[in-house]
């Protein structure tokens, strides 16, 4: 090699047959193909090192912490947030178990969560999301019933999963997907009113599959939309699921039950006791087969909880209290203009009874509060002052001038 000329220091080429050279020390380059081979070896070993099913027992949260990090975010939903935390920290010990040699295999727990919308399942969703160390997606269980029997649209549950994993297929093959909606997949033939049932039925014998896991076919791009791609295998058998769903009137199949059972010898006992106002407390599995679930899903989903109506002091709670409440969030909205907030307590009272009153729940407390705070939000920034106080009598005038019903689209 002539002395003046430049090598690669891994291939050797000179700098005439190469693009570029990225200088390294003591007269040593790379290439520019030689750095992109080797940026290439450092991802597959990189993956290849996170595809070890070797989760540390240290490193996994136990059920009281993740409990306790649920309730910075999430109000009250005290048994839904008991039953997640186990139920997450028994997946974790599933992914552990194959060290053990004994005989007992640990089974698989899915959940169910019922409870109306807008009582936070999402929220308890993704807030756990964070705490995890596990790939964890949330698909919605709607798409699945508008594109009806077509099976690969189930599978694209699971491309949610891969595009988290970074379509590292062994991550995604431990990881969490929460299925919102579940509920609206119930199969509908008892209902005469709604003729067209792309049977809910035969989404639940799809969806059944991967509950049960199997080895299926994924397109990592999800839909139909691309019709080349080359499928994925991923195993669901250790991927745990969790589902939610609002199951609007299933109160009447749990009181229709609770009353069916007066007959029963416990019934004086158990008829006293039940608490009319929060009937989903007592859901049951049968409850949901009423509602059009198949025993087959409903068997692979043997954790069942509730979420509570969220009542006015929960309400009340949920403004001011979870760490990124709204409240916080507006404050630190004014705050980056150096402008220093203040919510009179009648006013938070004001937007609790607002979000009551138009039964709006959780959600309303929102719009509710962004409608009170657009104009001064509009204007704050180019004033002098440099404090703010939201009066009653000054947030009863824009929700009063507002238009109601863009309040409840919001
Ligand atoms: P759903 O039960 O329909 O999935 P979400 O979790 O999406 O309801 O809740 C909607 C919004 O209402 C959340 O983003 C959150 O701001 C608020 N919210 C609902 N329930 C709670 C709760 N228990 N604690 C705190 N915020 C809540």
């Amino acid at each position: 090699m002539a002395k003046n000329t430049k090598h690669c220091s891994f291939c050797g080429r000179p700098e005439s047959q190469v693009d570029f050279f990225i200088m390294g020390q003591e007269g040593a380059q790379i290439c520019n193909d030689c750095a992109v081979q080797a940026a290439e070896i450092v991802k597959e070993n990189s993956s290849k090192k996170t595809n070890l099913p070797n989760i540390k027992k240290e490193q996994v949260p136990k059920p009281i912490e993740i409990k306790e990090y649920l309730d910075q975010y999430v109000i009250g939903q005290e048994e839904a947030k008991k039953y997640l935390s186990v139920a997450v920290y028994n997946h974790y010990k599933r992914l552990m178990q194959e060290k053990t040699n004994d005989d007992v295999e640990i089974e698989k727990s899915n959940i169910i969560m019922v409870g109306s919308t807008g009582t936070g399942k999402t929220l308890l969703a993704k807030t756990i999301a964070k705490k995890l160390h596990v790939p964890f997606a949330i698909v919605d269980a709607t798409v699945l019933t508008e594109a009806g029997y077509v099976g690969e649209d189930i599978e694209s549950i699971l491309t949610r999963l891969l595009q988290v994993a970074d379509y590292d297929v062994k991550a995604a093959e431990r990881g969490i997907v929460f299925i919102d909606e579940i509920d609206k997949i119930a199969r509908k033939s008892d209902n005469p009113s709604i003729t067209r049932d792309v049977s809910g039925e035969g989404v639940q014998q799809g969806l059944l599959k991967l509950l049960e896991g199997a080895v299926v076919n994924v397109p990592p791009q999800g839909g139909r939309k691309h019709p080349d791609q080359k499928m994925i295998a991923v195993n669901t058998q250790n991927i745990l699921f969790v589902c939610g769903g609002a199951f609007d009137g299933i109160e009447k199949k749990i009181a229709l039950r609770l009353n069916t059972r007066v007959v029963g010898y416990t019934a004086a006992k158990e008829s006293e006791q039940v608490d009319k106002h929060n009937l989903l407390q007592y859901i049951a599995p049968q409850d949901l087969k009423a509602f059009g679930l198949i025993p087959e899903i409903i068997g692979r989903l043997p954790i069942l909880t509730y979420l509570e109506p969220l009542d006015r002091s929960a309400l009340r709670r949920i403004l001011t209290e979870p760490k990124n409440s709204i409240i916080k969030q507006y404050t630190k909205l004014f705050d980056m203009d150096g402008i220093e907030l203040v919510f009179k307590e009648e006013v938070l009272e004001y937007v609790v009874d607002k979000a009551i009153e138009f039964k709006l729940g959780a959600r309303g407390l929102r719009s509710i509060t962004e409608t009170i705070m657009m104009d001064e939000m509009f204007e704050m920034p180019s004033k002098k002052e440099k404090e703010l106080t939201i009066s009653l009598p000054y947030a009863q005038s824009k929700i009063e001038k507002a238009n109601i019903n863009r309040l409840k689209i919001a």
